[in-house]
């Protein structure tokens, strides 16, 4: 039996590279933030509208994020 979590973080896998990665929920903020240890990816997305506020990846260039930003 699993108590209600009131945690506002989760552990998912990097979308840039696979490793363990961490997705923490700002409520204040209302952001989404995502972020991985090993290899520095960075995403920072607002939980309102889906807009990623900040984005950063190695080896991954802006142009890309533009394109997906602009599919959601
Ligand atoms: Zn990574």
């Amino acid at each position: 039996m699993q108590a209600i979590q009131t945690k506002t973080s989760q552990t998912i896998r990097c979308p840039n590279c696979g490793c363990l990665a961490e997705r923490h929920y700002l409520l204040n903020q209302q952001t989404i933030q995502t972020q991985c240890p090993s290899c520095d990816y960075l995403m920072v997305t607002c939980s309102r509208t889906g807009n990623v506020v900040e984005a950063y990846a190695p080896g991954i260039s802006a142009p890309k994020w533009v394109g997906i930003q602009a599919v959601v």
